[in-house]
């Protein structure tokens, strides 16, 4: 039977050797991260879409599954993509859009990954799938797992939102709760899965778990019909704008687009790796990270995979930028008030960048520039409201729509 796959084989980052197409996690060679490579005239040849599918695997070619009886599914749709010229207008630039990930059945863009992640995990034969997470990821990949009928292990911390720990603590069948941030208990987990104990659902060096956020960049050019000239991605491990971009300059050599946007890393102040980076023009530094707001944000140390986000950003003339949590949230409540979209604190991160840089002089008004919000806001990660109750009254109406007094 002829794959529903067009990849061919793993490649290295940093040494380029070539491996087989098998369930690896690093180059046998040099330790090096691995990136799946795929039969581009295939890729070109056939149509992108297959509409009667959904999710990512209406895009099966460019994904790494290849039989269709691993596909898992819950009914997704393309995520919208709104302009947003009210908000744009504020901010100065012109053709501004966010593609908005709330929409994804657990609400977040982690739906995307998981997708490949739990279909890989049956391609190779495992029973059991697993990630650490803030919330996020844990929710998702606990979500799909169910749904494959696949046990879901996931680690979290207890400093999650209310919302978030009882969406996994619902789905997922096998829970461990962590004191300390995200970067204490990843060795562990990735000594787990070097055991073979589980399937590797985590962003730090699974390759085939990644390229499901392929299909961000996909539905990207579907609903746009071309490529932004910016498009900017929320960062905590890179795997957005990686796969992202590999999907972009993947179209571009298939013929689809002229080139790929530039990409530009949006992540909060507190663990703005990333950023200092590029504005130093220095190599990629860990840093040792507190609490933020914007949880999908929350790597302080990225690995490889930060040093390959770094490395594509500079060579695709990308822009890095941070923003501190009442720039956040600020964004957040500006983004609900002025286009009805009420999106997680993560979500409002790259929205946030863009208006910073745009303050900053480093952007063209008239760049198209495409900004993913990568969550629902009804997660909750916010402080809770402090409100006092009134006596319900006819008055408090008038009063607040400013009209005039009855009798
Ligand atoms: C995980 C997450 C991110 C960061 O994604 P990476 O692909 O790891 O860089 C961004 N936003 C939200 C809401 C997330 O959950
Ligand atoms: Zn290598």
């Amino acid at each position: 039977m002829r794959s529903e796959s067009a990849a061919t084989n793993l490649r290295c980052v940093d040494c380029q050797q070539s491996h087989a197409l098998e369930y690896r996690l690093a180059c046998q060679a040099c330790g090096g991260l691995l990136e799946i490579e795929y039969d581009l005239q295939r890729l070109k040849d056939e149509p992108l879409v297959q509409p009667h599918r959904t999710g990512v695997w209406r895009y099966a070619a460019w994904m790494p599954v290849q039989d269709g009886t691993n596909f898992v599914t819950l009914g997704e749709q393309l995520s919208p993509l709104f302009q947003i010229s009210r908000l744009g207008a504020e901010l100065g630039l012109r053709r501004l859009w966010i593609k908005f990930e709330g929409s994804n059945p657990t609400g977040t863009v982690k739906d995307r990954s998981s997708q490949t992640a739990v279909a890989c995990a049956r391609q190779f034969g495992f029973d059991a799938v697993g990630v650490v997470s803030t919330g996020n990821a844990a929710s998702s990949i606990a979500t799909y797992a169910a749904r494959a009928g696949l046990r879901g292990l996931v680690c979290c911390y207890t400093r999650s939102t209310a919302a978030k720990m009882a969406h996994l603590a619902g789905v997922a069948s096998d829970v461990i709760w962590y004191e300390g941030v995200y970067d204490d208990m990843i060795r562990h987990f990735d000594a787990a899965v070097d055991r073979g104990w589980l399937f590797d659902g985590g962003a730090t060096r699974n390759p085939f778990k990644q390229d499901g956020k392929k299909s961000i960049a996909l539905e990207t050019y579907e609903q746009l019909g071309r490529a932004p000239d910016l498009m900017v991605y929320p960062v905590g491990m890179g795997e957005t704008l990686l796969a992202g971009q590999r999907a972009w300059v993947a179209l571009a050599a298939t013929g689809r687009i002229k080139k790929p946007p530039r990409p530009v890393s949006a992540q909060s102040t507190e663990a703005n790796t990333i950023a200092e980076a590029w504005r130093t023009g220095a190599e990629l530094r860990a840093k040792t990270i507190g609490y933020t707001v914007a949880e999908g944000t929350a790597v302080g140390d990225m690995g490889a995979k930060g040093r390959l986000t770094l490395r594509r950003i500079r060579e695709q003339n990308g822009l890095a930028g941070d923003v501190s949590d009442e720039e956040t949230l600020d964004m957040q409540r500006r983004l609900a008030q002025t286009e009805g979209l009420w999106v997680g604190p993560t979500g409002a991160v790259p929205l946030a960048v863009t208006a910073r840089l745009a303050r900053e002089g480093k952007l063209d008004p008239n760049a198209e520039i495409v900004c993913i919000s990568s969550e629902t806001g009804l997660k909750g990660d916010w402080p809770q409201l402090q409100v006092r109750g009134e006596e319900p009254s006819l008055e408090l109406i008038r009063q607040s729509l400013g009209r005039p007094p009855t009798e």
